[in-house]
């Protein structure tokens, strides 16, 4: 359905995208994730021809975005990152225009009010837009981008500024969209993307780090098999401790072993780490019921997209990409902090404060 191939693109010396590479089938939703500067907008902007490329292709359904601009944005409904709103016009008539600007052929009352409907705004039609709450003007943008029913929709962080409740509105209105209609969403916040999303493609400095599903990507990248056991031994002393940490140790593959606290009266949790691509589960059963000991509990330590992308964009592994490249690009200077799950970045350039966002 969306196809962009080496897609780049320059202000001045600038390289805000460069050369990203990703299809979008028909029906997926789509992550875009990244710090604020990471070239989400940018990159949104060409593939609904608001702006263009310096190089690449894009295709939308099967049209060259550059070759026949209008055919191409007639499949497209676009949520910019500031909505497009004419504040001083109601609902209604802000809606009606945009259905006479894209010609839209579908019957009018009817679309318009399915419209309306699906993105709760029924209620406020008769309002001037600017008087609505921010929840709601996204909203309206939302709908301005339904109107005609384009088969793709690209959305540029839709719940950016929204309260909780808004969020999980929106969430769960894309998440319906989503089974119809094909949707690109971009965002900064973790949860967010992964709520949401069947693909993700995170993105750093214009660059593609890392795509799949959250959970390919943490295959990826998880190349060490660490998990945490709760082992309850015989004597329920701290000298099971010693013994469980020992026994452990021997297991072929094992290459780190610490005991954590004493999670319950007698019994503790350890923290196990084995080679690469080393599963030990099973050798940690045999042990277990050779020496009589209990499992309480065995968690592998999935990685949580927030340690990927942290991992990711502090240049620290570059899944699918060769060693040579790693050295080639020198990890990013950007302090990345997450804050009330939200990814925060400094940067120590002026690339990243202009980022358009804030
Ligand atoms: P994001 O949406 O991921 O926050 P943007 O796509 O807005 O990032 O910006 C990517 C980079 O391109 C930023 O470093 C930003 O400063 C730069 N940039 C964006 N638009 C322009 C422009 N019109 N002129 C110069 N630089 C720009
Ligand atoms: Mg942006």
């Amino acid at each position: 359905m969306i196809e962009v191939k080496n897609l780049t693109k320059r202000y001045g010396d600038k390289q805000a995208v460069n050369n990203i590479s990703f299809k979008v089938e028909k029906g997926e939703i789509l992550g875009f994730l990244g710090p604020n500067g990471a070239g989400k907008s940018t990159t949104m902007n060409m593939l609904t021809g608001y702006i263009s490329s310096t190089s690449g292709q894009i295709l939308i359904n099967g049209v060259d975005i550059l070759e026949d601009p209008k055919k191409a944005k007639s499949y497209i409904g676009y949520l910019p990152e500031i909505p497009p709103l004419y504040v001083d016009m109601t609902v209604d008539s802000y809606l009606g225009f945009m259905y006479d600007l894209k010609k839209c052929k579908l019957p009018r009352k009817a679309h318009l009010k399915e419209v309306c409907d699906l993105c709760k705004i029924s209620a406020v039609r008769g309002r001037i837009i600017r008087n609505l709450s921010k929840g709601y003007k996204q909203r309206v943008g939302l709908a301005q981008a339904l109107i005609n029913n384009p088969p793709v929709l690209i959305l540029d962080e839709p719940t950016v500024g929204l309260d909780p409740n808004q969020i999980i509105e929106i969430r769960t209105l894309i998440k319906k969209l989503g089974k119809n209609h094909t949707v690109i969403l971009s965002s900064h916040i973790l949860p967010e993307i992964q709520a949401v999303c069947d693909k993700i493609i995170i993105i750093n400095k214009g660059v593609v780090a890392a795509d799949g599903t959250a959970d390919e990507i943490a295959k990826n990248i998880t190349n060490e098999h660490k998990m945490t056991l709760r082992i309850e031994g015989s004597t329920h002393t701290v000298n099971d401790k010693q013994e469980i940490v020992d026994a452990l140790k021997k297991i072929e593959g094992v290459k780190y072993v610490r005991a954590d606290m004493e999670r319950e009266r007698g019994i503790y949790d350890y923290d196990v780490e084995a080679h690469e691509n080393v599963d030990i589960r099973r050798a940690v059963n045999n042990l277990c019921r050779e020496k009589g000991w209990n499992i309480l509990m065995l968690q592998l330590s999935n990685l949580t997209l927030e340690d990927i992308f942290l991992k990711i964009t502090m240049g620290d592994i570059v899944p699918g990409r060769d060693k040579a490249d790693i050295v080639e690009k020198p990890a990013p200077k950007i302090e990345l902090s997450v804050k009330d799950g939200e990814l925060v970045a400094s940067a120590d350039d002026e690339s990243d404060n202009n980022g358009g966002d804030k």
